[in-house]
């Protein structure tokens, strides 16, 4: 009766050890997390909990008193450093080992850094954790020259929050348009716009070549051959998987595509399973395995994981699912399109209300709705289908007659 250990108390974690317990498991449940604070979402980070709109509270996914009222037992502020596969064991930085029946990975993913003279500056900022928002907020309300590397959805809505604070904001961005590789040119630049709209400085198509400092503290972004003052940074260049217990066990795994896992987030040791930002899974609507960095995918795939080791006969079969929200744009995707596909847009594109639709072969891919609201499970029920892209287009022909 070892029971179940979640290594990583995140989102995916919570929805594991919640699922299990919702789901009558009565095995003994371990949360192993790196993090002091229990399980929390992360997307208030570069948001309202930035912004000081959203309460410390309200971003945690359970009440403190949960764990213990659901026999969940805590190890908050404990690293998990090795597995034994063989033995089924867990070891903890404390020394402790801990027995498993199954063991789940749910260990995230980590702020990629920028290997360019002057990164360890003060003053140079990642965004992952709660203290990082709290510092980052700090930074803000004293500064008044924020320079954001990499045109991605964090450093986006970092930008957002900035400006909205009244600071000077300049966002640093390699590619041709912000999120190209997500959107493609016509919507990274609808980004572009909404950004520059709002009085931020979006420089494309400029890598950075490192930060000036003085004092210890950063001054500047020397990027494209200038150099763009500075006196906060937020680096927002990706995330990479957290693998390295899963490549010291031996189990497939790559440092920037993630644990590989089944359509049942089964590694190749059927005990071991992954989820959430880490995992590399089989995904069967879209018959290949991806890795996705969304707190849907982390709640559905943390529930999916515990009902595997449940026996439940559930796998990976929905479309991706993620949103954001920047100054008064709001906008849910769904699905998975490349960023070349054919791109249909229904609605109004300066005015930034709209749906648009990604094609390949004639079927949707992906839709995306931006500032239109109620209609992303319709949009969903699209994703697959072939549908005429005149139709699409046409606003009079209701989305569930399509
Ligand atoms: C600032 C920010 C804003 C975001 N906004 C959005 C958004 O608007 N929309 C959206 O869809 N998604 C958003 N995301 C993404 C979403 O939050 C993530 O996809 C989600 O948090 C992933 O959950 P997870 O449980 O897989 O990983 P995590 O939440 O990263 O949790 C993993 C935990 O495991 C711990 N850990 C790692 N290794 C070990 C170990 N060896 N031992 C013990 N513990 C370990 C880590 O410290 C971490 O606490 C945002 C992310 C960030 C950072």
């Amino acid at each position: 009766m070892a029971g179940t250990v979640v290594v990583g108390a995140g989102l995916a974690a919570a929805h594991v050890v919640a699922t299990l317990r919702a789901q009558g498991y009565d095995r003994p449940v371990t949360l192993v997390g790196e993090e002091i604070d229990r399980p929390y979402e992360r997307p208030p980070l570069s948001k309202g909990y930035l912004q000081g709109a959203t309460p410390r509270e309200d971003v945690f996914v359970h009440e403190p008193g949960w764990y213990a009222d659901n026999d969940v037992t805590t190890r908050f502020g404990t690293v998990a450093t090795a597995i034994d596969r063989a033995a089924r064991t867990a070891a903890l930085a404390d020394g402790s080992v801990l027995g498993y029946d199954h063991l789940v990975l749910a260990t995230g993913s980590s702020p990629r850094t920028l290997d360019v003279p002057g990164a360890a500056l003060d003053g140079v900022h990642t965004l992952r954790r709660l203290a990082d928002s709290d510092v980052l907020r700090d930074e803000l309300a004293v500064r008044s020259r924020l320079v954001v590397v990499g045109g991605g959805w964090i450093g986006l809505e970092v930008a957002a929050a900035a400006r909205t604070a009244g600071l000077h904001v300049t966002v640093l961005e390699y590619a041709a348009q912000p999120l190209v590789r997500v959107l493609g040119p016509q919507l990274g630049e609808l980004f572009a716009t909404l950004h520059r709209d709002h009085g931020v400085d979006v420089r494309t198509g400029v890598g950075v070549e490192g930060f000036e400092g003085s004092d210890g503290r950063v001054t500047g972004v020397r990027a494209g051959g200038e150099l763009v003052p500075a006196d906060v940074v937020l680096v927002g260049v990706g995330a990479a998987p957290n693998v390295g217990l899963a490549v010291r066990a031996g189990l497939a795994a790559d440092a920037s595509a993630g644990v590989t896992v089944d359509e049942h987030l089964r590694t190749a040791d059927p005990v071991v399973l992954a989820a959430g930002d880490v995992a590399h899974a089989h995904n069967t609507a879209l018959g290949h395995a991806l890795r996705v960095e969304h707190w849907d995918n982390a709640i559905r795939q943390g529930t999916l994981a515990a009902r595997s080791i449940l026996g439940q006969d559930a796998a990976y079969d929905w479309q991706p699912y993620f949103y954001t929200d920047q100054y008064d744009l709001g906008m849910e995707y769904v699905g998975y399109a490349d960023s070349d596909d054919r791109v249909v847009v229904r609605g109004e594109l300066d005015a930034r209300e709209l749906i648009v639709f990604w094609l390949r072969d004639g079927h949707v891919r992906a839709a995306m709705n931006v500032n239109v609201w109620d209609v992303n499970d319709q949009l969903r029920a699209l994703v697959g289908r072939r549908i005429a892209p005149d139709r699409l287009a046409r606003q009079d022909v209701p989305l569930d007659e399509l």
